[in-house]
């Protein structure tokens, strides 16, 4: 059967009212529906559908509750000039998910159901899709282990979820730079772990750190290694890329590194560019010597939520260094207008990243 035959659909009575899409607050309001789909070891994944939006009902022993086998995924969709509907490269969503699922033990899911799960639900609630410059559908999905079972195992039964959240622009002003605090004491995650896979126990880890950083007056965290806390890995819950000794490095994919789709659009587009960019380990103390030389010329960190997020300033111990005076550089100015612009499609797509959904 064709996957688009496979889903049942089953449409609200009662259609929530739309918020002011000019004041949305990120993941805060879902819209009307959702997709669901159910695995037991012996159907495999079955069942899928599109359902009204509402609150679930689970066991309490859940293995979810307990022990975190759970993983998820974060894109957006675009509303364009044209009234068309744009999807970024959500291929790679879905296949990441997967390299999740399978980090944490869960079951493979069709790729090509799930885009066609997510297509029809993102046409079914189209009228979600906030207009205005900047602002996008958010989409969420993701899978929980269901089965109740207090004992440290894989769970046998899982359900698969998509939800949408219709937000507001990142950026109302501009780009905007922000303070970023190296942490040396806490670790996001550690080769060998689950730092490669969106999966809930990395978020919950990174908290503590983020608070510490908050009282003290800095936006978000850079994270170094774990083994040694000399080597940059990412910065909050976004990749990191710095412009210095006239070419632009970001940290190899090391085992503890989320692998994001924005970071592999961003260096595809600088090679296009002929802009030179390395993935290799990058230590802590190469960026303040940089920083010293007057070499280092830019920072930012990559991410679906934001795209770029220029670094105005990086506190590494006793050690402040002020980049590009606070501002936002030129070439993650471009970067971002670029990016945005290919998503929106105010800008051509060399690439072929862009799927609509009709
Ligand atoms: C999601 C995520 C990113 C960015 O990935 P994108 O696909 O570009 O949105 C980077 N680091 C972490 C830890 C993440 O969770």
């Amino acid at each position: 059967m064709e996957p688009q035959q496979r889903i049942q659909m089953t449409l609200t009575k009662t259609k929530k009212q739309k918020p002011n899409f000019a004041q949305l607050e990120f993941g805060r309001t879902f819209t009307d529906h959702m997709f669901v789909m159910d695995y037991s070891e012996d159907k495999g994944w079955h069942d899928p559908r599109i359902v009204p939006y509402e609150p679930i009902t689970l066991d309490p022993a859940a293995i979810i509750f307990h022990y975190g086998q759970t993983v998820f995924e974060g894109l957006k969709a675009y509303i364009t000039k044209d009234h068309e509907v744009h999807l970024f490269r959500p291929d790679k969503n879905m296949q990441r998910l997967n390299r999740s699922n399978e980090r944490l033990c869960m079951p493979q899911i069709d790729e090509d159901l799930a885009l066609e799960a997510l297509k029809q639900l993102i046409a079914l609630e189209r009228d979600w899709i906030p207009t205005e410059k900047g602002t996008s559908l958010y989409i969420r999905p993701f899978v929980i282990s269901t089965e109740p079972y207090l004992g440290v195992a894989p769970s046998t039964q899982y359900r698969f979820f998509i939800i949408l959240s219709p937000v507001g622009a990142y950026y109302k002003e501009g780009i905007n730079p922000v303070k970023i605090l190296v942490e040396n004491e806490y670790v996001r995650a550690v080769a060998g772990g689950t730092g490669t896979a969106k999966t809930a126990g990395n978020y919950a880890a990174s908290l503590k750190a983020q608070e510490v950083a908050e009282e003290k007056g800095y936006s978000q965290v850079l994270w170094l290694d774990g083994l040694e806390k000399k080597y940059i890995e990412e910065v909050g819950s976004m990749n990191i890329f710095f412009k210095m000794n006239g070419e632009v490095v970001t940290p190899a994919l090391n085992g503890s590194i989320l692998e994001g789709v924005t970071r592999d659009s961003i260096i595809q587009l600088l090679k296009y560019w002929e802009i030179p960019v390395v993935e290799r380990k990058l230590g802590i103390e190469e960026v303040y010597e940089a920083y010293k030389s007057g070499q280092l010329e830019e920072v930012f960190g990559t991410g679906t939520a934001a795209v770029i997020s220029p670094v105005g300033e990086l506190r590494w111990q006793d050690k402040k260094m002020i980049i590009n005076d606070g501002q936002t550089g030129k070439l993650s100015q471009k970067l971002y207008d670029t990016l945005t612009g290919i998503q929106y499609g105010t800008e051509p797509d060399p690439f072929g990243w862009i799927v609509k959904v009709k």
